[in-house]
């Protein structure tokens, strides 16, 4: 197996790591004070093709593979796992429409965010359905006119009130029906937002031939300040034939296909983050010094910082591996993505975690870096599936 990075590969690296250094660490300490979410380093991200990467060649002019695509991500994450969790988001939503969708569909769904910095949300999570996706009830219901209506209330949704386009996976017939369709919500020219907008409220987007979309208040959250989360109600949305994704009975397959691609984007999103808990405790433990050593010449101190390391270094071997897999769309890809997921969280967990108690006293206090990634690092944890799934879909697998 050959770990070598191609030479677009290491490009890819060293233009995100150029962008973390100069324009995301000197401003994330006060951005994520402020609770910003900062569209000017999103239009940045964008200018550089570092967004919107499982968009197809045919439209984009150039494809990233996924191991690029996780190499992006993990190093974005080393600068902020708030901004990469919604810049990877549109992935997230849009990769259902280049494996699913049709040509028309590519162009009409996808090209908008060729061709300007746009935000997409992946509605999948709803109050009563969280782990077990398949309780949702939000569902389509067929129109004498033709078409669909869209009723129901989705939650925890990243981008949320600054989403051009929503993909939303829904039940057919009614909210208790066994099959689900996966269709897209554009919305109407009149709704975009201006570049320089923040939204701090409630947003309704009406649509001009009936129904609404109803935003909730951003989320106030305990991590990952920079990216917006927020509830999205549909009511009496008008879907047309032409906005559903392939086959309307088989959303839970596709559910499959985009967690499949997308859970190793959240283990580059733990591993960059479990890399820069590592770096920053290493260089404090460089600097201060107790019982007249630096702190990482004190043994114990070492241990720990040896064994922060470790996680770091199989978190990205798993990562990695998972990519390989789901860019050869290997049989067995699911359950190395569930691994790498889990892998990469346990890393950031533990980094953060180990690293602000080595910070002793200091790694308390807001102004260190340290307390803010272990506020971000729990929601890794949790997202895209809580490690009780991943391990539910590996021993489903092993057994
Ligand atoms: C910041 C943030 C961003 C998010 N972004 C999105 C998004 O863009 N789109 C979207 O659709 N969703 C999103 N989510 C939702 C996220 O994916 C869910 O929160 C997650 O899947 C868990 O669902 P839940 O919160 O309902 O927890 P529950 O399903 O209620 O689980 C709670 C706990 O119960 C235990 N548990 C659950 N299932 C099992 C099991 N099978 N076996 C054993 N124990 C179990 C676990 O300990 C788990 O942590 C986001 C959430 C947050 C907080």
């Amino acid at each position: 197996m050959d770990f070598s990075l191609s030479d677009t590969q290491q490009q890819y690296v060293d233009t995100v790591k150029k962008f973390v250094k100069n324009e995301i660490a000197p401003a994330v300490m006060a951005l994520d004070k402020k609770h910003a979410f900062p569209r000017q380093i999103f239009s940045k991200a964008w200018e550089l093709g570092v967004m919107n990467l499982c968009i197809p060649e045919s439209l984009k002019g150039f494809e990233v593979d996924v191991v690029s695509s996780a190499l992006i991500i993990k190093e974005l994450s080393y600068g902020d796992t708030g901004i990469s969790t919604s810049a990877m988001c549109n992935d997230l939503a849009n990769v259902v429409i280049g494996q699913h969708g049709t040509e028309e569909q590519m162009e009409r769904f996808l090209r908008p965010f060729v061709d300007r910095p746009a935000f997409a949300s992946f509605c999948l999570t709803e109050p009563g359905a969280g782990s077990d996706n398949s309780a949702m009830t939000t569902f389509i219901k067929k129109r004498e006119e033709g078409g669909y209506i869209l009723n129901g209330a989705k939650c925890f949704i990243t981008n949320a009130s600054y989403a051009d386009q929503f993909t939303v996976f829904c039940k057919v017939g009614k909210p208790t029906a066994n099959f689900m369709a996966c269709v897209i919500v554009p919305c109407p020219p009149a709704a975009q937002i201006a570049p320089d907008a923040e939204i701090h409220e409630t947003r309704e987007i009406v649509f001009p031939g009936g129904g609404k979309i109803i935003i909730g208040k951003p989320e106030e959250k305990l991590g990952q300040a920079l990216s917006n989360t927020a509830a999205v109600t549909f009511e009496d949305v008008i879907v047309g034939e032409d906005q559903v994704i392939g086959d309307r009975r088989l959303g839970f397959k596709y559910v499959v296909d985009v967690l499949d691609y997308a859970r190793p984007m959240v283990a580059a999103i733990g591993v960059g983050l479990a890399k820069r808990a590592f770096d920053v405790t290493l260089e404090y433990t460089k600097e201060r010094k107790q019982f007249g050593q630096r702190i990482c010449d004190l043994p114990v101190a070492r241990d720990m910082l040896v064994a922060m390391w470790k996680k770091v270094e199989l978190a990205e071997l798993a990562l990695m591996k998972a990519a390989v897999k789901v860019q050869e769309q290997a049989p067995d890809r699911g359950i190395y993505a569930s691994l790498a997921k889990n892998a990469a969280a346990e890393a950031a967990l533990f980094c953060a975690t180990e690293g602000l108690h080595l910070h002793g006293g200091y790694g308390f206090i807001t102004e260190y870096e340290i307390s803010k990634l272990a506020r971000d690092a729990h929601i890794i944890d949790i997202y895209e599936g809580v490690r009780e799934v991943q391990n539910m879909i590996i021993g489903r697998e092993i057994l």
